[in-house]
């Protein structure tokens, strides 16, 4: 009941916070999508939706934490921050917002925009060497 009061409320609270991902102004367009929020050890995940992929998202986070730890046992970095991932299930719609193909990084602010079904571990090395 408490997670999914917590992923109801960040759902409100990141609405706005996608508009400056994108630099767009004014009102919110209606195909945005509204970003659920999970916060995990190392990694802030945004999920465009989680509707009837719970599985495939626990699976998600599990992966990508695990592989942070086995990556950085290289690297050693300390991050400034939590790395944020925006993870896509739609390419398009990505590519039609970012004006940009999945999936990138942006190493200086920690936050990397990437397909679901990406290669685990790839986007995060760019921010972690
Ligand atoms: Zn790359």
């Amino acid at each position: 009941m408490k997670a999914i009061l917590t992923i109801f409320l960040t759902v409100c609270a990141v609405y706005s916070h996608g508009q400056e991902l994108t630099g767009a102004h004014g009102p919110a367009n209606t195909w945005e999508p509204h970003w659920v929020k999970i916060e995990s050890t190392n990694i802030i995940y945004y999920f465009q939706d989680t509707a009837r992929i719970q599985k495939k998202v626990e699976r998600y986070i599990s992966d990508h934490e695990a592989a942070y730890v086995k990556i950085n046992e290289v690297f050693q970095a300390v991050l400034p921050s939590k790395i944020v991932f925006y993870v896509w299930i739609d390419r398009e719609l990505a590519k039609q917002i970012l004006h940009r193909e999945l999936g990138f990084t942006l190493p200086k602010t920690c936050i990397t925009h990437a397909a679901i079904d990406q290669t685990v571990g790839h986007e995060m090395t760019h921010t972690l060497a």
